[in-house]
């Protein structure tokens, strides 16, 4: 029922003969699903050559046969949903809706970023002399190497081949050792619809040692990186000595504002919702929630009682609504965050520890009176804690919510028109929902300011993270 793992290199699959390895395990039962071959440095290079070769054969291919065959891919993928959806539910650990939700609306991205690779219009600008032409034309970067992590292992993954494929680049994909089989689903999504050899390849490794190799090579133009801001650092910096384009969407701890003109029970319903999806596990999950004074205790109550709602559970059982998080590391963190809070006034109104001792369950949490330097009021909780605390004015809580390094998604609602444009104005990030929370759909970008990192996946903007633009003066 679980994925045949292996590599992808120049249109072969490589399985586990002589190389490293790792175990992939179930976040719902600890318990290996399989073994995952590592990429040798070898393989690494036969990837670049591949990669170099598929770059050549894929930018001589025009926009519109591209585009036939990513969205073959997407229809694949469409037909497979259920089989990959239970794939990731087993090595993510979220619950099957939200996996199949991911699959269908990564199939969307496939397709959208097909569409619009047929429409990468470059621009004439009229020129100084007689007969003088001027070219505004855009270029596929190159091959470009992407990394991607474990809390959305295709979705994330479809971002980046979408935006590589659609405009012309080849691809070396390293995603996430510890949820691989999804991927390598959508993978084979690709490959089944006819992509030609050593345009999309697919490693896995010892993610320091896997990218330190790639981007030390001149071949890699781009690299692409969706994780945490340490490594996102770390990354930027290899980049910088090659001088490679970089796209980087790091964590975020994103603010909720809930004035009091709002509906309270309204704006609870809508928030929390989405705060436990992914058991929290989402770089634009609500993690800091700001409401005025007035209408505090009523958001306070209907967002506890969904709270204590959710069904805790394996994510393949109905019924369930929060699976368990997706490694041990995360258990801890989440230890340490109510700790702290505790240890700084903080009180629990539900939740605060783990749920039993087998799988990485760990119930939903709802914390209030804790202040705005404690832990879980400055770090990227990505875990379910919700701390929810008061505010009294518009400029108190602007500050409050700008007042940290990150800037990738912040939430508020209010039925002031005025305050509505205010705030989407005021606060420091790379996306706002105003009484909304969509702020993340393939034709729209998604990207973050601040150490939230840079550029954009989705939209135009994330297409035109893949091209060089290049001037021509034609006389
Ligand atoms: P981590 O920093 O060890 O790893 C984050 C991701 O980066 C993983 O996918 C990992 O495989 C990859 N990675 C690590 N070192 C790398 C390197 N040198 N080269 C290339 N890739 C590398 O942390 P973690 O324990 O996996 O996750 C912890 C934190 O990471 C979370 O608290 C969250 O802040 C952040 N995170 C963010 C996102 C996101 O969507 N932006 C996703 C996953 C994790």
């Amino acid at each position: 029922m679980y994925a045949e793992l292996g590599l992808y290199i120049d249109g072969q699959w490589l399985n586990g003969s002589g190389r490293k390895g790792e175990d992939v395990i179930n976040p719902a039962t600890e318990k290996p699903l399989a073994h995952l071959p590592h990429a040798s440095k070898s393989d690494l290079d036969l990837a670049l050559e591949s990669a170099k070769k598929g770059f050549a054969l894929w930018r001589a291919t025009s926009a519109y046969d591209r585009a036939k065959i990513m969205r073959k891919a997407a229809d694949l993928m469409r037909e497979r949903y259920d089989n990959i959806s239970k794939i990731m539910v087993q090595e993510q650990g979220k619950v099957y809706v939200e996996a199949r939700a991911e699959v269908l609306t990564s199939a969307e991205i496939i397709e959208w970023y097909a569409e619009e690779g047929r429409r990468s219009y470059g621009r004439i600008v009229p020129g100084r002399g007689k007969g003088i032409r001027q070219l505004v034309v855009h270029e596929p970067v190159g091959v470009v190497a992407a990394f991607t992590p474990w809390n959305f292992p295709v979705l994330t993954p479809a971002r980046k081949i979408g935006g590589a494929l659609a405009s012309g680049c080849s691809l070396i994909l390293k995603a996430s050792e510890e949820t691989p089989g999804a991927c390598v689903e959508l993978v084979r999504c690709f490959a089944d619809a006819g992509l030609p050899a050593g345009v999309l390849n697919l490693v896995f490794g010892v993610p320091a040692e896997v990218s330190e190799h790639l981007l030390a090579k001149d071949a890699v133009r781009k690299i692409s990186f969706t994780g945490s801001i340490p490594v996102g650092k770390h990354l930027a910096g290899l980049a910088a000595k090659g001088m490679k384009r970089t796209t980087m969407e790091l964590g975020g701890h994103s603010p909720v504002v809930v004035f009091g003109d709002a509906d309270p029970e309204k704006a609870a319903d809508t928030i929390a919702a989405f705060k436990y999806r992914n058991a929290g596990q989402v770089c634009i999950s609500p993690t800091r929630f700001y409401v005025q004074e007035d209408v505090y205790g009523r958001f306070l109550k209907r967002f506890t009682e969904y709270t204590s709602g959710l069904k805790i559970g394996d994510g393949l059982e109905k019924g369930i609504t929060l699976g368990p998080l997706a490694n041990s590391r995360r258990i801890d963190a989440m230890d340490s965050f109510v700790a702290d809070a505790k240890s700084r006034g903080g009180k629990i109104v539900t939740g605060g520890k783990r749920r039993g001792n087998q799988g990485y369950f760990y119930e939903p949490t709802v914390i209030t009176d804790v202040p705005d330097d404690s832990k879980i009021m400055t770090q990227e909780p990505f875990g379910p804690l919700a701390p929810i605390v008061t505010f009294k004015t518009f400029d108190e809580v602007v500050a409050r919510a700008n007042s940290l390094p990150f800037g990738l998604a912040a939430y508020a609602f209010t039925t002031s028109s005025t305050t509505a444009a205010a705030i989407g104005d005021a606060i420091e990030s790379g996306m706002v929902g105003v009484n909304s929370i969509a702020v993340s759909t393939p034709e729209t970008p998604f990207g973050g300011v601040k150490e939230s990192g840079h550029g954009s996946e989705g939209g135009i903007e994330g297409l035109g993270a893949y091209f060089n633009t290049k001037f021509i003066s034609q006389g």
